[in-house]
């Protein structure tokens, strides 16, 4: 089973674009905003769970 260790991006509300990631639910590194939803990491992780 692969471990996912790194989201890769995430959507940020207040910059209303996507933005880096450097881990899951951190905060945005351009405007340090913790309202960011990750996206590819999040898409990762139900695949997982779909595999298992
Ligand atoms: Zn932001």
């Amino acid at each position: 089973m692969e471990i996912v260790s790194v989201p890769g991006a995430g959507w940020c509300m207040l910059c209303a674009e996507t933005v880096p990631m450097q881990e899951l639910y951190g905060a945005c590194p351009k405007c340090g905003s913790h309202q960011v939803q990750a996206t590819g990491g999040t898409e990762m992780r139900v695949k997982e769970i779909e595999i298992e």
